[in-house]
């Protein structure tokens, strides 16, 4: 039977147990694609991958295994149990933690071999000393504030650092870094302004490896990749940039399962708060994804604002109505008839309807898709 979709597709459905609602085909060549792009793009300085919140939803240990048949080799993470769970496979990455050395916890770091990003002086001071005592010169990296006011040493901290050089004998300052506020704008002149309070404060410290940027940053002039880029979003398919079309390919498919097909009469409405007047006799086609699933209620459609938009094979079906819980209601109308039938697939995400697509119509950004990415979801990983 004619499905409408590609052969490849067709085969990772194919895959998928008949009970499954939602089907999530991750293809991992194009992740690897990504990432040898993201390395192009910072030629000169080692690429990093960020990998937390389990490789931005899309599993961290087929995402690890696929990395590490490229070049990366320096792993960051947010929090120390994502690390020690990497560490369980990923044996000789170096791995480092964005959120910073929790008290008491240099013990885990130094026996799983795992570095953390010391965001403060207090850090600063509790892994110098625990270096000392256990006359060990364990390597962290230390992570200067240039404009987030999140994590990361203030400029008087920084100060404070370089008058207290008998802080950093006992350990291995191994990375210099810094995270860019606006690097999806190229011309933002906030990008300069970090990039000379990176200069400043890394000058205090010489002969240390320096980070500035994330995947967005990759794409700005040579001088900002530094030694060691952080590509994260940009190596999932999501566009780093504000400026289309994005240089990087989709990673993640999502298809979801028709579990009914029916007949909408004209004037009759569709889902919760009835929101959505039938304007024509309609072929609707329900799925069983909602936003129990990651697939946002913002997306919906009204009378008033279109919603995203489903596809089979090249036909696109407008959702219609409110996505709830564990289903969504699309308009399948004008696809032929014979595409449309119970147990059937819609294609929810993938290369026509982008992850930023997505988030544009729920009013956020392709981090909170990917990341949102349901737990209910078939997942198959594609390795050509
Ligand atoms: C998440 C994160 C990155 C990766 O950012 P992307 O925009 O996903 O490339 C890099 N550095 C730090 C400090 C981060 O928190």
């Amino acid at each position: 039977m004619d499905t409408g979709f590609s052969e490849a597709v067709e085969r990772a459905l194919a895959a998928a147990p008949a009970s499954a609602n939602g089907v999530l085909v991750i293809r991992l060549p194009a992740l690897r694609r990504n990432y040898r792009r993201a390395a192009e793009a910072s030629l000169k300085a080692e690429t990093a991958a960020v990998v937390k919140a389990d490789a931005y939803g899309l599993g961290i240990q087929p995402v690890l295994t696929a990395l590490q048949k490229e070049t990366a080799r320096t792993f960051f993470v947010a929090t120390l149990d994502e690390a020690l769970a990497l560490r369980t496979f990923a044996n000789d990455a170096t791995i480092y933690t964005l959120n910073g050395l929790m008290p008491g916890t240099s013990a885990v770091y130094r026996d799983a071999r795992l570095r953390p990003v010391l965001n403060s002086l207090a850090e600063v001071e509790e892994w110098s000393a625990y270096c000392r005592e256990h006359e060990a010169r364990l390597p962290a990296a230390i992570q200067f504030d240039t404009g987030m006011c999140r994590v990361g040493l203030e400029p008087e901290a920084a100060d404070a650092l370089a008058a207290r050089s008998e802080l950093l004998q006992p350990f291995r300052p191994a990375v210099l870094m810094s995270h860019l506020v606006r690097a999806d704008e190229p011309m933002h002149p906030l990008n300069e302004v970090q990039f000379k309070r990176f200069e400043a404060v890394t000058s205090l410290f010489p002969g240390i490896a320096k980070s500035l940027v994330n995947s967005a940053g990759c794409l700005l002039r040579r001088k900002y990749h530094l030694d060691l880029a952080r590509p994260g979003i940009a190596i999932y398919g999501g566009n780093p940039q504000k400026v289309e079309p994005t240089q990087f390919e989709p990673v993640v498919w999502l298809f979801g399962r028709i579990v009914q097909v029916r007949h909408g009469e004209k004037g009759f409405t569709v889902g919760y708060g009835a929101t959505e007047t039938l304007k024509r006799d309609s072929r609707i086609a329900t799925v069983g994804v909602g936003y129990a699933d990651g697939y946002f209620r913002g997306v919906s459609s009204s009378d008033a604002k279109p919603g995203a938009v489903g596809h089979i094979g090249e036909h696109a079906l407008p959702l219609i109505g409110r996505v709830s819980m564990d289903l969504t209601t699309f308009d399948a109308t004008d696809v032929p008839e014979a595409l449309v039938h119970r147990g059937g697939f819609v294609e929810l995400l993938g290369e026509k309807t982008t992850v930023d697509d997505l988030a544009r119509h729920a009013g956020t950004i392709g981090y909170e898709v990917l990341t949102s990415l349901g737990r209910r979801y078939h997942r198959v990983y594609v390795d050509e």
